[in-house]
């Protein structure tokens, strides 16, 4: 049974979906004013594993991703500049020449990734009359006020929010920065729509006249299209839990009396060097980036996979060195298996293959299940053991079928005699006779040849 851990109710639950076989699911997409980062890209590496744990327990999918393109402010709330505007100004050229080109990378860079798209790309741009068909019922329904210059929603009409965050009305409004908007009714009201200034580049007719779409009403209008009310899952960033979830929520249980999500999933951040990315420290990474520096996107879709969803993962180049060293030599083991013609008893295949399930399907152990990869290919080489490593490829999506090959260093190349102390000498380490380790050791460093000891196990190489 796969168990995930739902923000709402902040326990691990049981995952059971609405329709039997079917999993509907809504991830929060990228704003596409510029590149997406590897902070971003740690949260659509979450999104893909939840999917791929989803198809490995055999549910079929339905998955919304959707595409801002509208712009959305530089803060969360209902102020700063427009991103989309912002970027077109600096870059010179149209919105939508910065939203195509922008589009056009993220998912260049989801393919290097191995990230699979979801059953459904939504662009805000091509919802615009959903969005104000929203905002309109919101409005029949009281729920929505009008001020000089936008339709705002009232949260004192909805008692539950907060619920997603605990954040308590009452702290929000002690804690509110200076009001900007005089004439909104509570601090935390925010903008389901905004009329535009006539210089606002994208705008678009309204019942209010001229203006654009709040953010948190694109995902609630394009969810409610597609996967209708309520649905399964939720995925985004934790960034996203005490307002831009909270306001969705907010808008979809007004709009529609019901609960509208029965599992809401975040990602942690990504840190870089212990600390916030941030444009003025110089230290968001795109993955092309990474590359020029000689990593590939599947290094560091690696590192991601060896850290819980959950925990906060610090980025550091020395971090991603040693996840492409672990890499490959995953890939050179793996190589080892495949060329083997021998059998593995069934009896021990069926056992790693459970404690993979288990690891997966409780709350998506990635870090665990990769664990039980990595003892499995200590096993006697068999073709078997290849077989159900690509088998659990399925969820970890590293292309191990292309990545398989033998480890640069000449590894295949160690004379027999050689690997006969090196795994004499594990026997003695095991034993616990480390003098006669050690010995052993040293008459392999003679032979000309280095030893690491791994948490992977002990690899060795020609000394240069
Ligand atoms: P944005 O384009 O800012 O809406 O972000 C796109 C996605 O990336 C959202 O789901 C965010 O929660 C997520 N995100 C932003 N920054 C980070 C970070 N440093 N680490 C992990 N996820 C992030
Ligand atoms: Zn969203």
């Amino acid at each position: 049974m796969l168990k995930i851990y739902n923000t709402l109710t902040r326990t691990k639950e049981d995952f059971k979906p609405i329709r039997d076989n079917h999993v509907y699911m809504y991830s929060c997409g990228p704003t596409v004013y510029s590149y997406a980062h590897i902070g971003n890209f740690r949260t659509y590496i979450f999104m893909d594993l939840i999917r791929r744990v989803l198809k490995y327990n055999g549910y079929k999918l339905k998955g919304v991703l959707n595409i801002t393109d509208v712009g959305h402010l530089m803060r969360d709330g209902d102020d700063g500049e427009d991103k989309m505007v912002k970027a077109s100004r600096e870059e010179r050229k149209t919105p939508l020449e910065i939203a195509d080109f922008y589009t056009k990378v993220f998912f260049e860079d989801l393919q290097k990734l191995n990230i699979k798209k979801p059953e459904i790309i939504a662009k805000a741009t091509d919802h615009i009359q959903e969005m104000i068909d929203y905002v309109k019922a919101l409005e029949e329904k009281g729920y929505a006020y009008e001020t000089s210059d936008g339709i705002y929603f009232d949260i004192s009409k909805f008692p539950g929010y907060g619920k997603l965050s605990g954040i308590n009305l009452e702290d929000q409004k002690a804690g509110a920065r200076v009001e900007v908007n005089s004439e909104k009714r509570n601090p935390a009201d925010f903008a389901l729509w905004k009329k535009a200034e006539p210089e606002h580049i994208m705008q678009w007719p309204s019942p209010w006249g001229m203006g654009y779409p709040g953010w948190h009403i694109e995902c609630s209008a394009m969810s409610l299209k597609y996967l209708g009310t309520p649905f399964d899952i939720h995925s985004g960033g934790v960034d996203h839990i005490p307002i831009h979830h909270e306001n969705e929520i907010a808008q979809n249980e007004a709009l529609t009396g019901k609960k509208s999500v029965n599992y809401w999933m975040h990602g942690e951040f990504m840190l870089v060097d212990g600390g916030k990315m941030s444009k003025s420290l110089g230290n968001i990474y795109t993955i092309s980036q990474l590359e020029e520096r000689g990593f590939s996107a599947m290094d560091f879709r690696f590192l991601c996979l060896n850290a819980h969803y959950r925990k906060k993962l610090n980025f550091t180049f020395e971090g991603l060195a040693s996840a492409k060293t672990s890499r490959e030599r995953l890939c050179a083991a793996l190589y080892k298996h495949k060329t083997a013609k021998n059998k593995t008893d069934q009896e021990i295949l069926d056992n790693y293959k459970r404690q993979f399930v288990e690891a997966i399907n409780d709350d998506l152990n990635i870090p665990l299940a990769l664990g039980v990869l990595f003892t499995m290919l200590k096993e006697k080489k068999s073709e078997d053991i290849y077989k159900l490593a690509l088998d659990f490829d399925a969820v970890f999506g590293l292309s191990l079928d292309k990545t398989a090959q033998p480890e640069q260093n000449g590894e295949e190349n160690i004379p027999e005699e050689i690997m006969a102390l090196v795994e004499a000498r594990a026997a003695a380490k095991k034993a616990k006779d480390y003098k006669t380790a050690d010995q052993i050791r040293d008459q392999i460093i003679k032979a000309g040849y280095l030893l690491s000891d791994t948490k992977e196990g002990t690899f060795v190489k020609k000394s240069e």
